[in-house]
């Protein structure tokens, strides 16, 4: 089973448009893993392969705290993406097997990333509409973050580049890279709009530069983004993607 600490379920029973968010914006930002379409539960669904697979050397829970702390080593050198997993997932097994890694261990960490990567491509119920419903209104930009080379493949995988002008594959989501992604646009912070499923990558920096944002939950959320919703009337929440486009159009 999915260790608990790892999975958050999201109270659905907030839906709020605090500001009216008609005739604001001409771009309109994307967040991608978990917002256009499903990615946690496949690494949910590896890590529960991996407890499998060290079985013999760990519980499930202390497994898991351990391949934690070996990615949150792992993301600020390697950043994000399933090839960090591989390193963290290697690093934990390594440390667990005292340094004597076995074969097998090392050949079922690959394929269980191997797998990660390749597995079955979801769009969220309801992107697609949305998406056709505001394409001709505004400019669309998915606004991801992680490994270039999976992001742009899941991009094209997904079928759904034909809404958007383009794709922006940022190094982080801090304020920062938000301040220079608006700038990019020649956009000032506070004619941002972005849409996304994680309070610390897609909301709260955003509010912070001055910009706006629209959350929509998804029911898992990795331990790494998991932080308090802000205070902001910049903020909406809505309980599925396709209630945007009533609030835009
Ligand atoms: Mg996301």
């Amino acid at each position: 089973m999915l260790p608990q600490q790892q999975t958050a379920r999201i109270q659905h029973h907030r839906s709020s448009a605090m500001t009216d968010l008609r005739n604001r914006f001409t771009h309109i930002f994307f967040d991608a893993d978990d917002t256009l379409w499903e990615n946690e539960s496949f690494f949910r669904e590896a890590e529960a392969q991996f407890a499998r697979l060290l079985s013999d050397w760990s519980g499930p829970e202390g497994l898991q705290q351990l391949l934690w702390q070996k990615q949150e080593e792992n993301i600020p050198v390697f950043g994000y993406g399933s090839k960090t997993y591989l390193i963290g997932m290697t690093d934990a097994a390594m440390e667990l097997c005292g340094g004597n890694l076995p074969l097998e261990i090392y050949t079922g960490i690959k394929k269980i990333i191997r797998d990660l990567t390749y597995h079955e491509f979801r769009i969220i119920e309801g992107v697609e509409e949305t998406l056709k419903a505001l394409c001709g209104r505004f400019e669309l930009v998915v606004a991801t973050k992680g490994d270039v080379t999976e992001q742009m493949a899941k991009y094209r995988k997904s079928g759904l580049s034909q809404y958007f002008h383009h794709i922006e594959v940022m190094e982080n989501k801090t304020e920062e890279n938000y301040l220079e992604l608006a700038s990019k646009h020649n956009l000032k912070p506070e004619q941002m709009l972005m849409v996304g499923n994680s309070v610390k990558s897609d909301i709260a920096p955003v509010i912070n530069i001055g910009g706006y944002a629209i959350n929509t939950p998804h029911e898992i959320v990795w331990t790494h983004e998991m932080m308090d919703m802000p205070e902001s009337d910049r903020i909406t929440i809505v309980k599925r993607i396709d209630d945007i486009p009533k609030l835009l159009l």
